[in-house]
């Protein structure tokens, strides 16, 4: 018996189609009423739709979110915020976005509603990673996490297959970890099987035909069990790895997940043999690893280091990086069995 504790996430989540519509509603059911709508020039469609049904509520819109939520970038919105006299932020968009949400909610004490287009998960998570002076942190708060979640189908369906392809295999990420995490418990494994079944399913539909609205909608809801995962429980060297990976050597996030997931877990399926064999059925596939390295090559997903611009010789510094600080993971953690790792992802060799 593995003993455990649960706490439930407090967000409340609206899901579905069209769902844009209902966010100046969502505003005042909080109790708020000055708007800075957050989205990148990209969304630009999406935001004047939201700025428009916000009527009078829609105070200021900024649309300069990038990763990794850089501090300069905060500090120029929230002086905006600030002008404008802001009390919520409705942020429609990535990762990026998202980050960008919190990180001024963090510092103002805004409200937020999240409008998520990619499958990151982080609008379900009490964590925030920022840069400063090239260096990534990460804390965590409930301050941080939103008070709303408005999931819209409908603003996926134009998400490149590229971003639908690394984002979803971020989530499956998530889900992966919360299962031989050492908080994981009931509810969480729950979510994370769905999740990972979820995505397995869906991505395939996606890849043959991307405005498949069943199967943006299965995967968006995979993406929202993962990211409450991630949000719940601690995750390992996975994402240790990837955080080292995109902080201090600037590979993209998604696409860095995508490659090094198959690796982390051929790395530590000795170690959580059940775990592995639940993911293998879950995604239809005799064995867990090369199981999500299949589903990414089939969907003509990154499963190179090199092709994401990592140069070889920086795997000796990922090693040290990544090694330099405990952290919970079922396998221990050595240099030559990270190196190899490191290797294995470099080339893109399948697992064993
Ligand atoms: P992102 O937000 O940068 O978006 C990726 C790309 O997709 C961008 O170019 C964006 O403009 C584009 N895009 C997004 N939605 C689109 C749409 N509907 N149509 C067309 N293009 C669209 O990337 P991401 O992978 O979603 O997020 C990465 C960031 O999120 C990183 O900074 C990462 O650290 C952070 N993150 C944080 C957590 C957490 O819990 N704190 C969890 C996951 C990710």
């Amino acid at each position: 018996m593995k003993p455990f504790s649960y706490d439930a996430s407090p967000s409340r989540i609206a899901f579905g189609q069209g769902m844009i519509d209902t966010i100046a509603e969502e505003v005042r059911r909080l109790g708020r009423s000055r708007v800075m709508v957050l989205a990148s020039r990209r969304l630009d469609a999406v935001a004047a739709a939201v700025t428009e049904s916000l009527g009078d509520m829609a105070v200021v819109r900024f649309d300069g979110a990038v990763m990794h939520t850089p501090i300069e970038v905060t500090t120029a919105a929230l002086r905006l915020a600030e002008n404008h006299h802001v009390d919520t932020v409705v942020a429609i968009g990535g990762g990026s976005a998202t980050g960008l949400s919190k990180a001024l909610a963090l510092r103002a004490g805004f409200d937020q509603i999240v409008v998520p287009t990619t499958y990151a998960g982080s609008e379900v998570t009490p964590v925030l990673g920022e840069t400063e002076n090239g260096r990534k942190t990460t804390r965590s708060s409930p301050h941080i996490r939103p008070e709303t979640v408005i999931y819209d189908v409908d603003l996926t369906l134009d998400l490149p297959l590229d971003t639908t392809v690394t984002s979803a295999v971020n989530a499956m990420a998530h889900a992966v970890e919360a299962l031989y995490s050492t908080e994981s418990n009931p509810i969480t494994d729950l979510m994370a099987i769905e999740a990972i079944s979820g995505i397995a399913r869906a991505l395939p539909i996606i890849v043959d035909d991307p405005k498949n609205l069943e199967g943006r909608a299965e995967l968006l809801q995979a993406a929202w069990l993962a990211g409450t995962c991630l949000g719940t429980v601690g995750m390992g060297l996975h994402h240790k790895l990837c955080h080292t990976l995109g902080g201090s050597f600037g590979l993209p996030h998604a696409p860095t997940h995508t490659v090094v997931l198959p690796h982390a877990m051929a790395f530590n399926a000795p170690a959580v043999p059940d775990v592995m064999s639940r993911i293998a059925t879950a995604l239809g596939a005799s064995d867990a690893a090369t199981g999500v390295f299949d589903l990414v090559t089939a969907c003509g997903g990154p499963t190179t280091l090199r092709e994401l611009g990592m140069s070889h010789d920086q795997i000796e510094n990922a090693v040290e990086l990544a090694t330099s600080a405990a952290y919970p993971n079922p396998r221990e953690i050595t240099p030559p069995g990270l190196s190899e790792l490191l290797e294995n992802a470099w080339s893109g060799r399948r697992p064993a």
